[in-house]
């Protein structure tokens, strides 16, 4: 049993947290959580919180699953690591690759693995870029990005990523990596129809591609429905189009779906419709129980990379790991054998609309929407019908941040992307506890509009 007294009365000042908000929610250090069950957590103070982001988009079965723990258990008594550098690899390993390409879209018959998404982002920047040289077309090495996206941590995930503040700190991005906006019919899309506004931003894929040289792109990298960003659900013509663009100028098409994946937004693989060349994956494959990423690699890249004359020298010491590789196993058959993918489909994910929608009702809110089991909602000042004449909160107040403190008082984990509120709940989600999660938030909102009220900002 943990010590909780112990860790609470725990310096913080010797964790480098790497995100201080704490300061902002009024905190003296972070929250320590110490146990988990179903869509529960636990902290060190004993306070029961409702966890709406899934840990961070990963536990999609939820906490508490001793199958996952005995997997992982009996793997680490039989093997507990080996590499995949000899001409060597493991059971778990093999069976799990086999695994991903019957869940993935026809034409992905290969997984390389990774532990984590920013490695698996890394992978495709080596990737593309070989695949290119093997081509013969060594000067196309260009990948463009989106602002507001995050695809990962390391140097070439967080060039990537275009999340001011965060992703052009110490010199990045990293030359070859350009970016163009974001598909935000919210912020952008004002005069248009959404399907309007979906094609305007597919078609500053093409002005870039114009712009740095169509000789020089090698692919375009996009999250189906950017997650870290602010849950940017894009209009249904976007990605085609997308895809169309890329098909005109030979360029390779990446979907991130470190956060889609594995049925978060009804499907196994969200991107599976548009047909990309390779998938990020992570997170979800294994819940987060423990770490795991790879890229899922369709044949166009594939038969380039490891066919004949075909060379890409390129791994971890803890690809395929197997201890990970036993845990995604067990955790994608409870994923499938408990029918979460359909549920979010058909049952929860409409169930979840609705509640979450009816949010919208709410004085703070300005929109209200889901995707599958991702769900963003504004804050805003002034309601209008018309979402392009809502009136917003100057971003400077922090808004957001202070209606994050009330959900995590209140007992829900909910998170702040400037004034937007986003949650992407577990998937074992019954109908009875979204409408729980849903009241909760409720009440967290009334609460910020008391506090906003009281401080004279309405
Ligand atoms: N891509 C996306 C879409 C992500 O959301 C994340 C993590 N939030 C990553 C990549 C990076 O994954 P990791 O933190 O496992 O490196």
């Amino acid at each position: 049993m943990t010590d909780t007294k112990t860790i609470q009365q725990q310096d913080h000042a010797h964790y480098l947290h790497p995100f201080t908000d704490h300061q902002a929610l009024g905190r003296k250090g972070a929250r320590v959580m110490v146990r988990g069950e179903g869509i529960y957590l636990w902290d060190s103070e004993g306070n029961k919180i409702l966890d709406g982001m899934s840990g961070l988009w990963c536990v999609a079965v939820g906490y508490g699953r001793t199958s996952i723990s005995k997997a992982v258990y009996e793997q680490m008594e039989t093997l507990p690591f080996y590499n995949s550098f000899f001409n060597t690899t493991n059971v778990p390993a093999v069976r799990l690759a086999a695994r991903l390409s019957q869940l993935a879209p026809e034409g992905f018959n290969h997984v390389f693995f990774t532990g984590s998404g920013s490695e698996a982002n890394d992978t495709n920047v080596r990737m593309v870029r070989r695949y290119w040289d093997l081509m013969g077309f060594k000067e196309r090495h260009v990948i463009i990005s989106r602002h507001n996206s995050y695809h990962g941590s390391t140097m070439a995930g967080a060039s990537l990523g275009g999340m001011s503040g965060m992703h052009e700190q110490g010199g990045l991005p990293i030359p070859g990596i350009v970016h163009i906006g974001q598909p935000n019919y919210y912020d952008d899309g004002v005069g248009l129809t959404p399907d309007e506004f979906g094609l305007r931003a597919a078609s500053w894929l093409e002005a870039k591609i114009l712009e740095v040289g169509p000789d020089k792109v090698a692919a375009f990298i996009g999250e189906p429905v950017q997650g870290a960003g602010g849950v940017i659900i894009p209009p249904d013509s976007y990605w085609p189009e997308i895809r169309r663009i890329c098909d005109k100028y030979g360029i390779l098409l990446i979907a991130d779906e470190v956060i889609t994946g594995f049925g978060r937004l009804g499907r196994w693989f969200a991107s599976e419709p548009y047909k990309p060349d390779l998938i990020t994956f992570a997170k979800g494959v294994t819940s987060g129980y423990v770490p795991l990423g790879g890229v899922l690699v369709g044949s166009r890249v594939a038969d380039v990379l490891i066919g004949q004359g075909g060379d890409f020298n390129h791994g971890f010491t803890y690809s395929g790991h197997p201890v990970a590789c036993a845990a995604a196993l067990e955790n994608l058959r409870i994923i499938e054998d408990e029918g979460l993918v359909e549920r979010v489909a058909n049952d929860t994910g409409p169930y979840l609309k609705h509640a979450f929608g009816a949010l919208a009702d709410h004085a703070l809110v300005g929109t209200a929407e889901t995707c599958g089991f991702v769900a963003g909602l504004n804050l805003v000042k002034r309601k209008a019908e018309n979402v392009h004449y809502q009136v917003r909160f100057d971003p400077a107040l922090g808004v957001g941040m202070l209606c994050r403190a009330h959900m995590f008082n209140t007992g829900i984990i909910m998170r702040a992307v400037g004034d937007r509120m986003i949650i992407a709940p577990p998937l074992v989600m019954t109908h009875a506890q979204i409408d729980e999660m849903v009241a909760l938030i409720r009440r967290a909102l009334d609460l910020t509009l008391e506090e906003v009220r009281g401080r004279g900002w309405l």
